[in-house]
């Protein structure tokens, strides 16, 4: 349903939190946030309001990237473990994703052949297994893989602690924006979660992918990753 991510100096969960407060008017069923820091990739998330997300936070859940994500169920009940971000086993990867993964019960029975145990009921928790399986070298190589085998809707924004200095985020079909700062970026869902600190943006186009990074932002397609060379402008907000 909504998707805010923060990559910069600051820490991540305070800026990414406020930010799905302004998207909870859309309606949601329960919240997440993963950040990645020092200590890897941490992920909060239980069903209900953003609000009672935020209280119960654990102790230094710090990170200067993070990523969060309000749901509205379509795949499995409103329950804490449905919750996104989702992760591989390894707890390396985390995922957010606004759509819906059409191809996702034969998936997730390929990827329970091949011995992965599944955490959730959702359609979004097998990108996060096919991003980590992928071989690609680049975080951009395991996300063009991962949506090489996914047929459905997607705006998704993933996190690696093995790539640390991004988020890579793409889009088929629900909406996605970047936003630049002073040496830190956002991304979002819809305009109204970033507004009040970057009118500078990009909107990505359906086949598009982006890498966000504290310094700036590329794009690409997500099929082949060649470069779309997409730039920021000024939106004017009233
Ligand atoms: N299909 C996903 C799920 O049910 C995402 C729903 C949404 O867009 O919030 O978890």
């Amino acid at each position: 349903c909504g998707i805010v991510g923060y990559i910069g100096r600051q820490d991540a969960a305070p800026v990414v939190l406020e930010g799905l407060t302004r998207l909870e008017h859309r309606g949601y069923d329960s919240a997440g946030v993963a950040v990645l820091g020092t200590r890897g990739v941490r992920v909060a998330k239980q069903a209900g309001r953003v609000r009672d997300l935020t209280a119960a936070l654990p102790k230094r859940f710090t990170g200067t990237t993070g990523i969060g994500h309000t749901r509205w169920a379509t795949h499995g009940p409103a329950t804490d473990g449905n919750a996104h971000p989702h992760q591989d086993e390894s707890g390396r990867v985390a995922v957010v994703h606004n759509g819906i993964i059409d191809n996702s019960a034969a998936l997730r029975a390929g990827l329970t052949d091949a011995g992965v145990t599944l955490a959730s009921d959702t359609d979004t928790e097998v990108i996060a297994h096919l991003v980590a399986r992928s071989d690609a070298d680049t975080l951009e190589g395991k996300v063009r893989d991962a949506l090489g085998s996914v047929v459905g809707t997607y705006g998704l924004a993933v996190l690696h602690a093995d790539f640390p200095d991004r988020i890579v985020v793409a889009r088929n079909g629900s909406p996605l924006v970047v936003g630049v700062g002073d040496k830190e970026m956002y991304v979002a869902s819809d305009l109204a979660a970033i507004v009040r600190h970057t009118t500078t943006v990009a909107m990505l186009d359906d086949g598009e992918m982006a890498t966000v990074t504290a310094a700036g932002f590329t794009t690409m397609r997500h099929s082949d990753l060649a470069s779309t060379g997409k730039t920021a402008s000024e939106v004017d907000i009233d």
